[in-house]
């Protein structure tokens, strides 16, 4: 029985049928029953298809200015780690 980990990394293949026919059909079986890697998988290839036509919605306006804010600032200090009880 395959985990939500091992359908998740091989997700990919799995879309492609670039899978050996068995482990195809264990990943297969999973969707079956497994409502979250079918949602991962429903997204997967929303997100694939919106790719391979180039339609990604474009970054919000003020992206651009945020992040170079944000790399032109010094790092954000750490609080020393807790010593030890
Ligand atoms: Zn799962």
């Amino acid at each position: 029985m395959l985990r939500c980990q091992d359908v998740s990394e091989q997700a990919t293949d799995y879309m492609e049928h670039a899978l050996p026919v068995r482990q195809w059909l264990a990943v297969r079986f999973h969707l079956l029953i497994c409502s979250m890697c079918r949602a991962y998988m429903d997204q997967l290839r929303k997100t694939t298809r919106l790719l391979a036509r180039g339609h990604l919605p474009p970054p919000p306006p003020d992206v651009e200015r945020r992040l170079l804010d944000a790399s032109s600032r010094p790092p954000v200090e750490q609080p020393p780690p807790e010593p030890p009880v």
